[in-house]
């Protein structure tokens, strides 16, 4: 690439796409090395990260570690703060076990779960309208029934119809131990339990201990002002998600689930790019860089961070979401989640020309995957926020296991993605191409 620019410098020819570009800077996408790629996402997935859940000391040591990045490359941090870590407030509920008996029967622990904002839970039927009962029937949307109660503003006794046990086992896990939420949690709580509708008047006990803790949970954000005084109003996000699920149960004697692929992947790309832009010197928008913290938990992260600016003056945002194997389509390839919700795939594409990289729609519609990832927030306030990845989610057995691990991606074919959106997304970063917004009521929530 470069060299073919300056052949056509030199020939005085002019090839205004070509030229124009590396006019600015000699930097080009191959500048971005499989060792600076394979350096980051090394020290992401370590062991000594501790998976990188939210609110631990391995998720502090990883937001320190990029952090550290971010300074050495040079970036700024967001208007208004001191340091790269944006940092905010959320409460983390805790279980300590929960006891119920229905119609005089006690209900095994692994069909009882619990949702409470409640230090001390002690309901019986004997106390007049203690909780409301709800069932879910075989009929019902489980998902779509269940998220919503899990912030319940009065009490409930959720009955589960067991055709949904497997969902339930699914819900179990993901909220099982300790959940995080942004708000403080109301003084009620949602006890849901893997049950046939009574036949005759539910008769119930239930005991529970809850403890909620006040914690800080951090984004790592970076900035590289805008070089065009008009454009650099103007702003571009490149993000991926630092938080991973942390220590789960072991298999095989290994219970740190590194998270490689999810999501250190999409975090070593943001920290690459923000060094190739820096050095490349020719932005007119000005670049955020973000690492999300409590992706995995809930979006937090891309919420609270979406609240601080004014979603009007963000032209895009790449999403960078589990890169770290060869997609379906073949090497040097990647899709787009809500590939047809703007035009952001096909301008990206545009600049590939003479490149053997391209983009693909995602093709796993059907996983809703562009509600999966933390560009679902941004969307939703009418950013062309689209997630960028080439996972084959629906075949990979690692996801979201212990052996997401570094020795399971591909490094070449990950800095070749690198690279193909380092160069896809040039016209968007010199100003010259503006994706088309998304209309905020087509987003909602997730099916
Ligand atoms: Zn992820």
């Amino acid at each position: 690439m470069k060299k073919i620019a300056f052949l056509l410098l030199s020939l005085g020819l002019s090839y205004s796409g070509v030229a124009q570009k590396t006019k600015a800077s000699k930097t080009s996408a191959s500048t971005i090395t499989q060792a600076s790629v394979a350096r980051v996402e090394r020290a992401l997935a370590a062991d000594d990260m501790q998976g990188r859940a939210s609110g631990t000391p391995g998720g502090l040591k990883a937001a320190q570690f990029i952090a550290g990045e971010f300074k050495r490359i040079g970036l700024e941090p967001l208007p208004g703060l001191s340091s790269f870590e944006q940092v905010f407030p959320a409460y983390e509920m805790e279980s300590g076990g929960v006891q119920a008996e229905l119609n005089g029967e006690p209900v095994p622990a692994e069909r009882v779960l619990l949702a409470s904002g409640v230090p001390q839970l002690n309901w019986s039927d004997k106390d007049s309208q203690v909780a409301r009962v709800v069932v879910i029937g075989p009929e019902a949307k489980v998902g779509q029934a269940l998220r919503p109660l899990l912030q319940p503003k009065e009490n409930l006794i959720v009955l589960v119809d067991p055709v949904h046990t497997a969902y339930f086992q699914r819900f179990a896990n993901y909220f099982g131990h300790s959940t995080v939420r942004a708000e403080k949690p109301e003084p009620y709580a949602s006890v849901f339990i893997l049950s046939a509708p009574s036949p005759t008047p539910l008769t119930y006990r239930i005991t529970a201990t809850t403890r909620i803790n006040a914690v800080q949970l951090r984004n790592v954000v970076g900035v590289l002002p805008g070089r065009d005084k008009v454009k650099a109003a103007e702003m571009v996000v490149f993000s991926g998600h630092y938080d991973h699920l942390g220590i789960r149960p072991a298999v095989a004697g290994d219970s740190i689930a590194n998270g490689a692929d999810d999501d250190a992947s999409g975090t070593t790309a943001v920290i690459t790019l923000a060094e190739y832009f820096k050095k490349k010197k020719d932005n007119a928008r000005t670049l955020v860089f973000a690492a999300f913290t409590a992706e995995e938990i809930g979006g937090f992260g891309s919420q609270y961070f979406s609240k601080q600016l004014d979603p009007a003056k963000v032209v895009t945002m790449f999403n960078i979401e589990m890169i770290g194997k060869v997609a379906q389509f073949g090497p040097k390839t990647a899709f787009i989640t809500g590939y047809e919700r703007s035009d952001f795939g096909k301008l990206l594409q545009e600049n590939l020309q003479g490149s053997p990289f391209r983009f693909e729609p995602d093709p796993y519609t059907e996983q809703n995957l562009f509600y999966r990832s933390d560009n679902a927030t941004l969307a939703r306030l009418g950013v062309p926020a689209h997630s960028i990845s080439t996972d084959q989610i629906p075949t990979d057995k690692l996801y979201h296991s212990v052996d997401d691990e570094v020795e399971s991606l591909d490094l070449a074919n990950m800095t070749a993605v690198i690279q193909g959106i380092a160069q896809s997304a040039s016209g968007i970063i010199s100003g010259q191409q503006t994706p088309t917004r998304i209309a905020p009521e087509s987003v909602g929530q997730r099916p």
